[in-house]
């Protein structure tokens, strides 16, 4: 295993150890806390929690931990190790300038990226407004109604608007693919499309296959991959031919381009996709980067994801929350069509601030400067005897150079440009709007032309034939923030509006909200890790190479199993990629007809949806009294389905909170019916350095980087989902997209993100904590995290029944509060008690999952005593008003409960007619209570009160609405 720089060079670890950074409690506070546990040391608590079977007997297999210099050291130097050059390799990934106030005010921001998915819509204002910015941003630009803000990159999102397509159309098997689409789309399309039993046929002339195929839906990349545009009616007869067959239009389109040319609304498009990367997002090697859907009216029921609407309060004042989530697949499980639960919000933030910023005629300028610059470039190169490929372009030529084309991408590269190297005859070009003259003169130069434009036998740059006529981005919004101060205003005022990890805990149970530390966090800016093309050279890329497989290593390592991919985007994506795995492994054994997924009823949504998408069949398997899975059930089933079992996916320790016994006599029955076990290691923060799936007995796991390894939530996104294989499941690890077009070798699995090493620009968060923690910090972590679940079990066990616990009595590293109980004797929901909790400052935990009615508590090794303690008497001080209401003192409809969360504006009107003081409905826990130092003014303010989503359901609105609906 590579050991980083920094102790290879003979650096000595001076200063303070990390881990005691990252561990909340203090040495004393930690030993008050087995102490109130009755223990007087982790390990006797972990031998109490965790199943002796399945303890791991040595530590783990890591370099000895790095301090935060150190680790700065070592990412610098890997950084350096990579080639920024200036991208013009295209193909999706386009050069841009980050404005520095949204990269340090958001990007960069613990107040934007320490956020949870905005589920609690009352204290999310501030990202669901620039969600909503972010659709109405797409809406505009695509000419399409309504947009969502959940997709994970473009080459995902066209398959995603397949399986829209297929179900809106329910005709035929095929699909029609331009064959001029960006070559990784080709290749994720592929990938998703077998499991369907879809057929993807790649079609150089659309409209001549669409007349011999009853295809369901046409895919068009406009600009197509060279670089060409075609006319606006072309693209019109296309959509006009396609419906005339009941088939539906899907195009693939830019953003930038969308400023300049007729959008796809406008020439019958029915659902136009793409990435939001350009519109100043860094290119990190492939990811992460925010993608996009829009559809025409009729088809927003079935958008994949999460899609932003307004609604408003109970004082009826206009606010955001998430609009139809009864589409979504942790609501309808095996019924949903796709699988999407983390998706990229930080960075359809950051894009959206990009069209805030630079508002409609900047963007318009922007793509002019880059219009004209390639219109420029084709002129000099056409006068040097090398006429482009196409007169009608945006930003991209193709251009022949018959056996010269490796000279000519060396030559650039050696004068700080990369181009893409399309075959040994052909170069492609892409300007992006970071190319300066410099670089274009770069690029003449490796092309042996000069400024010769006007000696050209032919003009470009005319676009007339697509020339976009209506407006965009009308909205104030886009047009009121375009100085730099109204933009940091802008900002800030929105990041006060949430809460956010900066702020206090989020105790959200299966979701790991620990600490992102800032030295984890600073090397994503460093320009190797953040402005490299993900298609530049190996030799130019080789500290990328190395961090990936040093990390891919190191999470083998801790997870017991052969080998890693860090590709997948999200733990849903990794799902999948786990199950594709299990698909490629029995169809490589002639076990064609083992499609059976068993799912214990407990599971999270993504498990069912994962095993849909990979054609597989959900087999429920019941749970038992104590919550863990009924192993009666679970023979019944396996015997059920001896011939045609693929896999049993089972999240460990249980979601539950629970560590079960059972573990391997679980493993055990489904391997002897000749099934594969898959473990959804969500939860893999209760088990780091004290027990190993892949040594358990499973075969795959999903881990999420953006739980345990420390990648912030950003909001809802972005996240790593890496897949994790026993040695007889390698071969079947995800493909490289860069294959493209070419079909999957049989026996293999395509890729299932568009980039090769997915959202590579975030690793080095992950890479950080592992090589900051070393193996007995990691262990350390897991076991502060168990204290901590079982601290807060301890403490609210009398006041909130928990639900589950397994041996003596003890939880994993979450546990479930019951208040169905309470919520019967007095009508208090979960949903009041979340609320309430907002008036204490706290974020709330886990609502009805996995269980309805409950709370999930994990409060995380991060967060110190103090927190904890605070968050527990919130909780008590909560019931005792619970108790106020059970006993008629106050009534069930109008109460410090039902009436939570309460805003300025509700406890400073003229009038207050409820049966507690003002005081009460703001500080419930007294003035001196706030977070940090105790004092009224530490507290945080909700902007609006409960909000009705019913209503917004009702009235779907779903882009920015005139400025006067706010009024009122
Ligand atoms: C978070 C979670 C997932 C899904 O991960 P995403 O990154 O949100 O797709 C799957 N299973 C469990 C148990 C989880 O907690």
């Amino acid at each position: 295993m590579a050991r980083p720089a920094a102790t290879d060079a003979g650096a000595v670890t001076t200063g303070p150890v990390f881990a005691d950074r990252h561990i909340g409690p203090r040495t004393d506070e930690r030993d008050k806390m087995l102490a109130a546990l009755g223990l007087s040391s982790l390990s006797e608590l972990v031998d109490q929690a965790l199943p002796a079977g399945i303890r791991m007997d040595r530590p783990l297999n890591l370099p000895p931990a790095l301090s935060e210099t150190e680790a700065l050291t070592a990412l610098r130097g890997l950084a350096a190790r990579n080639n920024p050059l200036r991208a013009m390799i295209g193909l999706g990934y386009h050069g841009t300038v980050t404005p520095s106030v949204i990269r340090r005010n958001v990007l960069e921001d613990p107040a934007w990226y320490t956020a949870y998915t905005p589920y609690q819509p009352e204290i999310s204002q501030g990202r669901l407004e620039a969600l909503l910015n972010f659709q109405t941003m797409v809406s505009d630009l695509t000419g399409l109604p309504t947009a969502g803000a959940s997709l994970l990159d473009e080459a995902t999102a066209v398959a995603e608007a397949m399986t829209v397509a297929r179900r809106a159309t329910k005709q035929g098997q095929v699909l029609l693919l331009d064959a001029a689409t960006l070559p990784q789309t080709v290749a994720v399309v592929r990938t998703r499309a077998v499991p369907l039993g879809i057929e993807v046929r790649l079609a150089d002339d659309l409209g001549a296959a669409l007349a011999e195929t009853d295809a369901f839906a046409v895919v068009v990349q406009t600009p197509a991959a060279d670089g060409c545009l075609a006319p606006t009616e072309e693209l019109r007869s296309l959509a006009e031919a396609a419906h005339a067959q009941g088939a539906l239009v899907i195009a693939a389109c830019d953003l930038l381009a969308l400023t300049l040319v007729t959008p796809p609304g406008e020439w019958g498009a029915d659902i136009a996709v793409g990435s939001s990367q350009r519109f100043g997002v860094p290119l990190f090697y492939g990811g992460p980067h925010a993608a996009f859907m829009s559809v025409r009216a009729g088809l927003e029921r079935t958008l994949p994801g999460r899609l932003v609407g307004v609604s408003r309060d109970v004082h009826g004042t206009a606010a955001f929350r998430l609009a139809l989530q009864t589409r979504e697949q942790h609501i309808r499980r095996e019924k949903a069509t796709s699988n999407i639960c983390t998706a990229q919000v930080l960075l359809a933030v950051a894009a959206s601030m990009y069209a805030v910023y630079h508002g409609p005629e900047g963007l318009r300028a922007i793509a002019e400067r880059v219009h004209a610059d390639t219109a420029t470039l084709a002129a000099d190169l056409d006068a040097a005897g090398m006429a482009p490929d196409h007169t009608a372009f945006f930003d991209t030529l193709t251009v022949a150079v018959p056996g010269e084309a490796a000279a000519v991408v060396e030559r650039a590269r050696r004068s700080g440009v990369h181009l893409r190297l399309v075959d040994a005859g052909r170069v492609g070009i892409s300007v992006g709007e970071d190319a300066t003259a410099a670089d274009l003169d770069a690029v003449r130069a490796a092309f042996g032309s000069d400024h010769g434009g006007e000696r050209a036998r032919r003009t470009y740059g005319d676009l007339s034939a697509s020339a976009r006529t209506s407006a965009y981005l009308q909205h104030p919004v886009f047009r009121n923030h375009h100085s730099e101060t109204a933009m940091l205003r802008y900002l800030r005022a929105l990041s006060d509006r949430d809460f956010a990890l900066d702020r206090g805990m989020i105790p959200l149970g299966s979701c790991t909200m620990k600490l992102n530390a800032t030295t984890e966090m600073e090397p994503i800016s460093y320009d190797g890790f953040a402005n490299l093309h993900p298609l530049a050279p190996a030799a130019d890329a080789e500290g990328y190479a190395e961090l990936v497989s040093t990390l891919e290593g190191w999470l083998a390592e801790v997870t017991g199993y052969a080998r890693v991919s860090v590709q997948p985007n999200a733990g849903s994506q990794g799902e999948l990629a786990g199950l594709l795995a299990i698909r490629g492994y029995h169809e490589s054994r002639g076990d064609h007809g083992r499609r059976v997924c068993l799912i214990p009823s407990s599971a999270h949504g993504t498990n069912a949806a994962s095993a849909v998408m990979a054609g597989m069949k959900v087999v429920v398997v019941k749970a038992t009294d104590d919550g863990s899975v009924d192993l009666d059930d679970l023979r019944a089933k396996i015997a059920a389905h001896t011939d045609d079992l693929a896999a049993i996916m089972v999240t460990y320790p249980s979601t539950h909170g629970v560590f079960e016994e059972t573990i391997t006599d679980l493993c055990a029955l489904v391997h002897d019916a000749g099934g594969q076990v898959y473990v959804d290691g969500a939860n893999l923060n209760a088990l780091l350095g004290l027990a190993q799936p892949g040594r358990f007995g499973a075969d795959v796991s999903h881990l999420n980087l953006h739980k345990t390894f420390c990648i912030p939530h950003g909001g809802g996104g972005p996240g790593v989902g890496p897949v994790a294989v026993g040695e007889h499941l390698v071969p079947f690890l995800p493909g490289d997209p860069r294959g493209g077009a070419g079909d999957i070798d049989e026996g293999t699995v395509g890729p299932v993100s568009a980039a090769p090493h997915g959202s590579a620009g975030i690793l080095p968060i992950s890479w950080a904590y592992i090589a900051m923690m070393g193996s007995e910090g990691l262990t350390s972590a897991t076991q502060h995290a168990l204290l901590a679940a079982n601290y807060v079990a301890e403490r609210l066990g009398a006041a909130y029944p928990v639900l589950y616990a397994g041996r003596g009595g003890r939880v994993a590293h979450e546990c479930i509060l019951d208040l169905r109980p309470i919520t019967k004797a007095s009508g208090v929901t979960v949903d009041d008690v979340a609320k309430r909790l907002v008036d204490h400052g706290f974020h709330a935990p886990t609502m009805s999952f996995p269980v309805p009615g409950t709370l999930m508590v994990e409060p995380t090794e991060s967060e110190d005593l103090a927190e904890l303690d605070r968050f527990v008497d919130a909780m008590l001080a909560i019931r005792d008003e619970i108790a106020r209401v059970e006993s008629g003192e106050w009534p069930a409809d109008d109460n410090p409960l039902v009436n939570a969360p309460h805003t300025q504006g509700a406890v400073t009107a003229d009038e207050w007619d409820h049966p507690y003081s003002r005081r009460v409905g703001a500080y419930p826990a007294g003035l001196h209570a706030g977070p940090i130092y105790a004092t009224g003014h530490d507290k945080y303010w909700p902007p609006v009160g409960r909000i009705d989503g019913g209503f917004g359901d009702r009235h779907l609105v779903c882009t920015c609405p005139p400025p006067e609906s706010f009024e009122d």
